[in-house]
């Protein structure tokens, strides 16, 4: 189906927000006469994070509720800027948009890479760290790094400590007795990973691959103490995506974008 037309000649944009590289657009964007931007966010967090430009809270129901907002407030392209582990909402803005023909660009920051002295294992999910874990030697002291997912799990293996970090609270009636609970937003420094990695005597670590600068110290820390990694694998991208890395080159396909749009309403 063909987006319906433009009422401005400005293009209006939804960013799907939730990570650092979501604001840095919209910051570009704010800028930007071409464009005007809304940045859309769960609204999962209580600490929020002052955003440039208009902003949306809360889901929007699924994949209708989703093409609802896109027709109603005439949004000509979405750039989903979700945490490359937001699954849903980003296979939910790839059946609304490919279902109404609205231009749709994922920016994504980078996966990490291992180095050469890194000692990683890399895992489909966390399922499959918590069965990882369950058959290794007891007395093991784990630091958890995935947010609230799976925790009951990982706490079900009495035989192993583990030591999780987040930014809120999880929803335990009362803290599991092998889990310590930190509760803290990155970034981190060197420093300060390696301190709590030997507070804590730490001997495996478990973190989704998600890339970015706020929280890689902790790899560099395991690195230098030579703890080895259960590393999370990214879920793929939905077939036919087109993905970028940066604020500036999602700003680039944008204009490039607009051009198109322009040209082809230029046309008799
Ligand atoms: P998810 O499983 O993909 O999303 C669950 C539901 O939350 C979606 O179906 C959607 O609800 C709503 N939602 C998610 N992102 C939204 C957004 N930007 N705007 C409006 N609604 C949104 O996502 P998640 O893993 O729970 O993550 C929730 C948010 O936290 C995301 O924005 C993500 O970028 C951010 N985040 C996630 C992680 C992570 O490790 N997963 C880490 C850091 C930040 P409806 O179906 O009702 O539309």
């Amino acid at each position: 189906m063909k987006a319906p037309p433009r009422s401005s000649p400005q293009l209006k944009i939804l960013i799907l927000g939730g990570v650092t590289e979501a604001n840095n657009l919209a910051e570009l964007l704010e800028k930007h006469n071409d464009f005007i931007a809304v940045t859309s966010r769960a609204g999962v967090t209580s600490q929020r994070v002052v955003i440039s430009g208009s902003e949306r809270l809360g889901g929007f129901g699924g994949v209708d509720g989703l093409k609802n907002y896109l027709t109603d407030t005439s949004i000509d392209a979405v750039v989903d800027a979700t945490h490359p582990f937001a699954r849903n909402m980003t296979e939910n803005a790839a059946c609304a948009c490919g279902q109404l023909g609205i231009p749709r660009l994922i920016l994504q920051r980078p996966a990490w890479k291992a180095q050469k002295k890194d000692l990683w294992s890399y895992l489909p999910d966390l399922a499959g760290a918590v069965n990882y874990i369950k058959n290794l030697p007891s007395g093991r002291r784990v630091f958890l790094t995935t947010g609230q997912q799976e925790l009951s799990a990982f706490a079900a293996l009495p035989h192993h400590h583990f030591i999780a970090r987040m930014i809120e609270a999880p929803d335990f009636e009362s803290p599991p007795a092998n889990m310590d609970i930190l509760l803290e937003r990155g970034p981190f420094s060197l420093a300060q990973e390696l301190a709590l990695m030997k507070q804590y005597q730490i001997d495996l670590l478990v973190s989704k691959n998600s890339g970015g600068q706020a929280t890689e110290a902790k790899l560099k820390a395991a690195q230098a103490l030579a703890v080895p990694v259960l590393m999370i694998e990214r879920p793929p991208v939905p077939a036919g995506s087109h993905v970028v890395e940066t604020a500036e080159q999602a700003i680039e396909w944008l204009e490039a974008l607009r051009k198109t749009l322009t040209s082809q309403e230029d046309r008799p």
